[in-house]
């Protein structure tokens, strides 16, 4: 018979897919975390706090300390969205309920869509942003940022990623493109995750969460 392992760290989403993806982009770059000691929000019964901050870093704060508190473990939370520079960071932290609606992302994309439609392509710049917190029980705090360049289509492409990738064209191009532009929609989840604002913030933590966690 074999004993689930004691979880050790614990990540601030009762979402499953985000979960596999953290975990994916963790335990790499944590030697000695067994993905099994990392559990989401949800597996522990957690409540979801109301995110009230203003920025993604006030966000995911409030996110890790709520569930830090909760489960006494270390925390991890994220909190993320796309800022277009002629909106002035808009959406920003309203990107998932930008139509009016919470998660609608074909509805969100047509607004954005609409908005830009008379904006030239030099003026179309954009980022998708990712604030990555870890809070220890014990009261320490820290956070990073990561943050992809890239242009805003004027139209959707692309069948992968999830929200306004189909939309965001990065900078940063794998070699296959060879000159065409490819969407977020259109990388794949290891091209994205090499370039993405949420891997280039967890890099970043993770030395604070092997420190903080002893390994
Ligand atoms: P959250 O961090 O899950 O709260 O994400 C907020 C919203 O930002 C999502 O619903 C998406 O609309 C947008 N967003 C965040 N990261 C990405 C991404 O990697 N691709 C596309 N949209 C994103």
């Amino acid at each position: 018979m074999s004993v689930a392992a004691a979880p050790r760290l614990v990540l601030a989403t009762h979402n499953r897919h985000k979960i596999v993806e953290l975990r994916a982009i963790l335990t790499p770059l944590v030697p000695g975390l067994d993905p099994e000691v990392i559990v989401g929000a949800g597996d522990l019964g957690a409540p979801e706090p109301v995110e009230d901050g203003v920025t993604f870093a006030q966000n995911a704060l409030v996110k890790a300390r709520a569930l830090a508190a909760f489960s006494g473990l270390p925390a991890v939370a994220d909190d993320s969205g796309l800022c277009v520079d002629v909106l002035g960071g808009a959406p920003g932290v309203f990107s998932a309920r930008w139509c009016g609606r919470h998660g609608d992302d074909a509805a969100n994309v047509d607004l954005l869509l609409a908005q830009l439609a008379d904006v030239p392509p030099e003026h179309r710049g954009a980022q998708f942003t990712c604030a990555a917190a870890l809070v220890t029980p014990d009261g320490f705090e820290h956070v990073e940022t990561g943050v992809l360049r890239g242009r805003l289509a004027t139209t959707a492409r692309g069948a992968g990623g999830f929200g306004y990738d189909p939309v965001l064209v990065p900078d940063q191009q794998p070699a296959r493109a060879r000159g065409t532009l490819l969407t977020g929609a259109e990388l794949t989840p290891q091209e994205k995750n090499a370039i993405s604002h949420r891997g280039v913030a967890f890099r970043a933590l993770a030395p604070l969460v092997v420190e903080r966690l002893g390994l």
